[in-house]
């Protein structure tokens, strides 16, 4: 598929060495440059979108030289259309800037260029180089990046990119692509390799061990012996990330159709410690059964996640982040209302416990947050509440997301199934047959939080007539087994 057009640039190497002085470990990334011509390859202008083709071509009319790099490169040679479009440039923040009147400067640790339509934003960054080559970096006493704004050739840019098949280069002015790193010998071999000495590049940011482990999954790649010996090695540095930064890539994990490949692959890793700690914690003290049980409930949400994507349905986070809590909430609101507290309140409290130890690993913005509470909330109104209050329950603007929550439970627990059924068929006939229906019985599961009757919210002492599913509370590792 590819031609090799080995030593057209060995100058080039040479050069950017002796900029960087040869004992730089920047310098050993650095491979003989491989120029594919348009014809040899093949990502075509047609993969491409068509906005990321403005900002290429009015970037090369206007005499800068500009190239479609990292996952749009990436994805188009392994035969994916390309969903999300980077674009590197010789031209400063404040010339792209100039260009177009639809853009804005962004970030301080690395500063970018947003240009805007409507909905598709289009990254175009400055080329840089390695941040220990001049002022505008910083490095911590960790090795840890914290500024990045050294401004390079495209070289020293492609040997400062995570993984070789992200550090490739399509330029929009003959459609060739340029490697500086061997990346497409490892897009060929299927394989994530760092860029450079791994250890040092996974110090440097250990973001980029999760960044590894998702796009692995994503493509079905390999990750490179050296490569995934230093992941191991930084992993438990992902802890002190910035809690909004693992947010991002949690939303990158789950939202790009592909969440349950991305969850396996968190849980090969041993990663979800970072990300859900609770559940991590969770998954470790349940017994076999109960850890099947809890991952199928997981697993549902995640598939319909990625179903929803594929069928180009809107999804947003707050549903499967309530998923990954739902345990910790349940279980806690559950105990609460054992003690007498009313199921509002129990789940309320139980709610802010959860998020409030969750947000020290990721943040949650509120706009997240908020809808999660309500979904919760709503959980057991949809298992208790029948009668002619069902039907204004349905008026809720969060009773979708809160129903197919609830059958989502239900696919894992027969004994929501009747309920389930029961909203599914109540939501499908005329508004007369939702008078009759729901002014009849309904099977309600009392069992799971009771149905307390008004004016009976007080403390209980003593038993209780209400069952705890053993699946939650009861299956707990026991510390001999
Ligand atoms: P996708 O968009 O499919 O998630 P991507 O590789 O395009 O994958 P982006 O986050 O869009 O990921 O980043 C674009 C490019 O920027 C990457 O391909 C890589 O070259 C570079 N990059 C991103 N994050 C890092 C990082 N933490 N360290 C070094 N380079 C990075
Ligand atoms: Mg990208």
């Amino acid at each position: 598929m590819l031609k090799r057009l080995g030593g057209m640039s060995r100058s080039a190497i040479d050069k950017t060495r002796s900029l960087l002085g040869s004992s730089s470990a920047s310098a050993q990334a650095l491979r003989e440059v491989r120029v594919v011509g348009a014809d040899e390859h093949p990502v075509t202008r047609k993969l491409i979108g068509r906005n990321a083709l403005k900002v290429l071509d009015r970037l090369n009319e206007n005499g800068h030289r500009a190239c479609l790099v990292g996952g749009g490169v990436r994805d188009a040679l392994v035969g994916l259309k390309p969903k999300d479009f980077d674009v590197a440039t010789d031209a400063s923040p404040e010339q792209v800037r100039a260009l177009f009147r639809n853009s804005r400067i962004i970030g301080r640790r690395f500063r970018l260029v947003h240009v805007v339509y409507g909905r598709e934003i289009i990254e175009v960054a400055t080329f840089r180089a390695a941040h220990d080559a001049g002022e505008g970096g910083e490095v911590a006493s960790s090795g840890r990046i914290v500024r990045d704004n050294v401004y390079g050739t495209i070289e020293e840019d492609a040997i400062r990119r995570d993984f070789s098949v992200n550090g490739l280069y399509w330029d929009v002015a003959d459609g060739s692509i340029v490697d500086y790193v061997g990346g497409l010998d490892d897009v060929e071999a299927r394989v994530f390799r760092l860029i450079g000495d791994p250890l040092v590049r996974c110090e440097e940011d250990p973001v980029r061990v999760l960044r590894a482990v998702r796009l692995a999954a994503k493509l079905n790649f390999s990750i490179e012996a050296s490569t995934l010996g230093a992941m191991q090695e930084v992993s438990s540095e992902l802890g002190k990330t910035a809690p909004a930064r693992l947010f991002d890539e949690v939303l990158k994990l789950f939202q790009g159709g592909y969440a349950e490949a991305s969850f396996d692959a968190v849980r090969d890793h041993d990663l979800l410690q970072h990300l859900f700690p609770a559940l991590q914690k969770r998954f470790d003290r349940l017994d076999e059964s109960s850890a099947a049980q809890l991952e199928s409930l997981l697993r549902a949400a995640l598939v319909n996640t990625d179903r929803r994507v594929s069928e180009g349905k809107p999804i947003t986070p707050a549903y499967l982040l309530a998923f990954m809590l739902w345990p910790e909430v349940e279980e806690a609101a559950l105990a609460a209302i054992e003690q007498g507290e009313q199921v509002h309140d129990a789940i309320h409290a139980a709610a802010e416990e959860a998020l409030s130890e969750q947000v020290r690993a990721t943040s949650i913005p509120k706009r997240f947050s908020g809808p999660m509470k309500e979904i919760w909330q709503m959980q057991p109104r949809l298992e208790r509440n029948h009668g002619t209050r069902a039907l204004s329950l349905m008026e809720d603007r969060r009773f979708r997301a809160a129903y197919d929550f609830l059958c989502l439970r239900a696919t894992i627990d027969p004994e929501l199934e009747a309920v389930a059924e029961w909203w599914t068929e109540v939501q499908t006939i005329s508004d007369h047959e939702q008078q009759q229906t729901t002014a009849a019985n309904r099977p309600v599961a009392t069992h799971v939080w009771g149905e307390l009757p008004t004016g009976a919210r007080k403390k209980r002492r003593g038993g209780t007539r209400r069952r705890r599913r053993p699946s939650k509370s009861g299956g707990e590792k026991h510390p001999s087994s």
